[in-house]
């Protein structure tokens, strides 16, 4: 994970979560109580999108990776956990202005489904790969 400006105890979660997930196929509660200990309310709504198949991993022929979210109103965000960012308003605000949020509910789900191995696959073409970059995010592919 280069470039993530997470702190370790909340690295170090994920990474207990992508373990024990891979060991049981199941997220324990003692970790869901960390999770959200450590990122606050967005960790249920994460969660949430998780249940609600919300993510999608789109990947490309050169290897890149970035995760397209549904949110709530409906609207797609498509996240980059390489570079821990995410074009939604709740991001731009919490975390970028007032540094109250570590990371958004969007990249949160991002971060769960990798950790997880939970979200749907999608193979998208280095164009449209490089079509996503471009755009930052907010287009849709
Ligand atoms: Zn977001």
């Amino acid at each position: 994970m280069d470039g993530v400006v997470l702190p370790a105890a909340a690295e170090q979660l994920l990474k207990e979560i992508h373990k024990t997930h891979q060991e049981t196929s199941q997220i324990p509660d003692n970790l869901l109580i960390a999770l959200s200990f450590v990122f606050g309310s967005c960790a249920m709504q994460a969660l949430d999108l998780l249940d609600q198949h919300a993510v999608t991993c789109l990947s490309s022929p050169s290897g890149r990776q970035a995760f397209q979210v549904i949110g709530g109103s409906g609207r797609s965000y498509t996240c980059f956990t390489s570079c821990h960012y995410c074009p939604c308003p709740s991001f731009a605000h919490s975390v970028l202005c007032k540094n109250e949020d570590l990371l958004c509910k969007h990249i949160l789900a991002a971060y769960l489904c990798q950790a997880a191995g939970r979200s749907q696959q999608e193979s998208v073409s280095d164009q449209t790969m490089s079509q996503i970059l471009a755009s930052g995010g907010t287009t849709a592919p």
